[in-house]
Formats: structure tokens, sequence, C-alpha cells
């Protein structure tokens, strides 16, 4: 099964593409945990990674492209995977469909879950993710046993800089001028589905399990 996780910066993609991998026993790739990663271990990649998603822009084609296509060529990937955050433009997309055709492999389904601006600015104010394993939650809809520490390892919370209500508006902006244009894509791919992604979170997970199925 292979799915890909359509919507806007903080509509909730990761935490469904979580909840997706481990009930479909799949991979959940990632790719702003890709590039979080090779921040924090000070690569190249996250260094020209950095530059751009500080000012809230997306990373170059160039820069992205490969590295999926490598990612869901590995072993793990055989019985599909659920992309989150990736693609996220036009060539992207394209890229990934060319890469998949050559192997005579397709996507699945293309879910975009839906949340007006409005919310997400909320959405992202309140979401926090932890310094250690890059697990995400919310203030207020996802909250830690313990405020503050991260349930899984116990490390500490940080709003991410990128979810700063400035650079919000700037990646909200760059998601409807770059990213929106999938919706169409995959509808005339005949594989877009959509979700209400306001409703609670696992409300909006059993309306994808419906697509997906049991
Ligand atoms: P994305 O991966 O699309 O950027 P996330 O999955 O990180 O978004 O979700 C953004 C924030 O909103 C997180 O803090 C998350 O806990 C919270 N969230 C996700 N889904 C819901 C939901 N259905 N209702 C309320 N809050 C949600
Ligand atoms: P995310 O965690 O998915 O919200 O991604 C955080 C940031 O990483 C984005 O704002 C972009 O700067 C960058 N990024 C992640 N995925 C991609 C992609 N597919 N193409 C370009 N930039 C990306």
């Amino acid at each position: 099964m292979k799915v890909i996780m359509l919507g806007a910066p903080g509509a909730g993609k990761g935490t469904q593409a979580k909840k997706i991998a481990a009930k479909y026993q799949v991979p959940h790739i990632s790719t702003g945990d890709i590039f979080r990663a090779n921040i924090k271990n000070g690569t190249e990649l996250g260094k020209k990674a950095k530059t751009y998603m500080d000012q809230g822009l997306l990373v170059p084609d160039d820069l992205v492209v490969d590295l999926v296509v490598d990612r869901v060529n590995q072993e793990d990937c055989t019985k599909g995977y659920v992309l989150d955050g990736f693609p996220r433009t036009i060539p992207q997309a394209e890229a990934l469909d060319k890469a998949l055709n050559d192997l005579g492999q397709k996507v699945d389904y293309a879910i975009n879950v839906e949340v007006p601006d409005e919310n997400i600015i909320e959405r992202m104010g309140g979401r926090r993710a932890c310094v250690g394993c890059g697990a995400t939650y919310h203030l207020v809809y996802a909250p830690t046993k313990k405020e503050g520490v991260c349930d899984t390892c116990g490390r500490e919370l940080i709003l991410r800089d990128d979810d700063k209500p400035e650079t919000v508006t700037k990646r909200l902006n760059v998601y409807h001028e770059q990213t929106q244009p999938l919706i169409d894509y995959y509808t005339q791919a005949g594989i877009l589905r959509e979700v209400d992604g306001t409703v609670d979170i696992e409300d909006v997970f059993r309306a994808i399990t419906l697509i997906l199925g049991e």
C-alpha cells in the first residue's frame, strides 16, 4: 500500500501518517523529519536545507527527489509506505511517478487532510516537538502526560522555529502556491481522497481507515 499524505502544514499529516504506519505495518517517510535529522547531525544536506526551512520556504526539488526515490527503493518499502510531506510540488510528483513507473509501480492513494487556514495558525502555535526523538504533541489537542516532557523518550519539548506565527503565514502562502496544485494532479490521476481534518484525531483516522480498508 503506497499512500501520500497531502494537506497544509499543520493539517495533521504526520499525526495520521504515524497511525497509518502502525496499523498497516508500513514505514512512515517524512521528508521534514529527514531534514530535521540531517540538521541535528550537522550534515551538508542539513546545512543546505536549513537555510530554506528557517524562512518557511521549500527546499529545492533537486535536494528532495533523489533522497525520497532512494528511500522508497529500500528493502523495508517492498510492502508499501506512507509519504508525509512529499511530494510538495508538481515536479516532485512527476519525478515520483516516473521513478515508480520505471519499476512498474504506482501510488495507491493521495489522502488530502483538509483544514482551513484559520485552524492552522492555532494548530501550529500549540504544536510541540521533542528535541530528542522528534515526536509531536499539541498543548491542547494532544498533550503529554507531564507538561513539557516527551512521553516517549523523556526529553524536552520545544516550539519549532518554523512554527512561529510569522513563518507559519509564509509556509501557508507557499502551500497554496506550490503544493495545493497537487490536489488537481491526483484528482486527475483518480487517486485523490479527501478527509475532514478539523475533527478529533481518532475521527480523522477512522475516515482514513474507511478509505484504506480494515
Ligand atoms: P503536519 O504533519 O500536517 O504538519 P501534525 O501532524 O504535526 O501536522 O499536526 C499539527 C499539530 O496539530 C500537532 O500539534 C498535532 O498534535 C495537532 N493535531 C493533529 N491532528 C489534529 C486534530 N485532528 N485535531 C486537533 N489537533 C490536531
Ligand atoms: P514538515 O515537517 O513536513 O512541515 O517540513 C518542514 C520543512 O521542511 C518545510 O517547510 C520545507 O522547508 C522542508 N520540506 C519538507 N518536505 C519537503 C519537500 N517535499 N519539498 C521541499 N521542502 C520540504
